[in-house]
């Protein structure tokens, strides 16, 4: 097996893209031994990647995510970058659909040999999907990808997962921002470094004063000091107006923006992450069901307090060791 990995990760470094689908199918198996084998292909190929710009998109469904992505994967792939675009999908995580299951979502990107595109993992936990996303990524960049985008549907708890996870992150609005800013999760907007009023060609006046009042919510929730402060812009993803602009701040955004340490500490944060949830699986699993539940219904019912429940848990636990 050690040669066979060996193999795949030659393959993956030379660009082949039938290595790194491989590869991306075996780091989404939750089988343990395929978990075990991702981890050593991620190992040979630490420290083999170039450098790469990491991008999360989002926005409400119908915003124009897949369209826009379409523009500027294009854009960039006919400029020469290799641009991969994977997505963290929640819903598919529950359902087994997936929102970048369908390949005509993005008719060009699709066949342009500059780019690679991968729907988004379906079973299991958001976490466990986020975590095959982080893993594609890295693996992307080594088989030579240096643009990856990474779109999410904008509804909820999976743009913490990938703004920690990306080096920056767009979020879509549209031009009727009156309505659309309510909609906006206040902690959404707190994510993005750049926000894009698109479908600025069915609304120009609209779309422009959608911009100014993104900027003002914009100036309202950045800190003084903060590296970067977000920008609004406008765009359309069918004209491609305001498409190249879009990636000239991302530019500036990196130039300003200290990544390698913005990485590293996301890294640790996974790292804590991770050690959350198998230590927590690691005392479920030690526990009991039927012990917690126990100690769980005597601290409903009063007889214990909350702290004291948790402290004979542990103590058991202590005691067992
Ligand atoms: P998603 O759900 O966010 O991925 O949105 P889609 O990319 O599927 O777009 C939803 C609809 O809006 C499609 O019919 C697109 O053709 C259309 N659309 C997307 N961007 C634009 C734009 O900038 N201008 C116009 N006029 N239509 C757009």
């Amino acid at each position: 097996m050690t040669t066979a990995l060996a193999e795949l990760a030659g393959a993956l470094l030379a660009g082949q893209r039938r290595a790194l689908a491989k590869a991306i199918t075996l780091a989404e198996s939750t089988r343990p031994e395929h978990e075990q084998q991702t981890q050593h292909l991620l190992t040979l190929l630490q420290g083999r990647a170039g450098p790469s710009i990491r991008v999360g998109l989002t926005g409400v469904p119908g915003v124009g995510k897949s369209t826009f992505i379409e523009a500027l994967g294009v854009l960039l792939a006919e400029q020469g970058h290799r641009v991969a675009v994977l997505a963290v999908d929640p819903s598919s995580a529950r359902t087994g659909g997936s929102i970048m299951g369908d390949k005509t979502r993005m008719p060009q990107l699709t066949v342009h040999p500059n780019a690679f595109i991968r729907p988004s993992p379906s079973g299991g936990t958001l976490g466990g999907v986020a975590r095959r996303t982080r893993e594609t990524t890295l693996l992307c960049e080594a088989a030579g990808y240096d643009v990856i985008l990474v779109e999410t549907v904008g509804v909820g708890q999976s743009e913490t997962h990938v703004a920690g996870m990306t080096d920056l992150f767009v979020l879509l609005t549209l031009p009727n921002a009156g309505d659309e800013l309510q909609g906006i999760k206040r902690g959404i907007m707190e994510l993005a470094d750049i926000c894009v009023v698109n479908k600025a060609d069915t609304a120009p006046r609209a779309a422009i004063r959608a911009q100014t009042e993104l900027r003002t919510a914009l100036t309202l929730l950045t800190p003084h000091d903060a590296p970067w402060r977000p920008v609004a812009l406008k765009a359309s993803a069918v004209t491609g107006e305001g498409i190249p602009e879009l990636w000239k701040k991302v530019q500036e955004y990196i130039s300003q923006v200290d990544i390698a340490a913005k990485r590293h500490q996301q890294t640790a944060g996974w790292f804590d992450e991770l050690l959350r949830e198998a230590a927590w699986r690691e005392f479920r699993e030690r526990t009991g069901p039927t012990r917690m539940q126990e100690v769980r219904r005597a601290v409903q019912a009063g007889d214990l307090t909350a702290v004291q429940g948790v402290e004979k848990l542990l103590s058991r636990e202590a005691a067992q060791v």
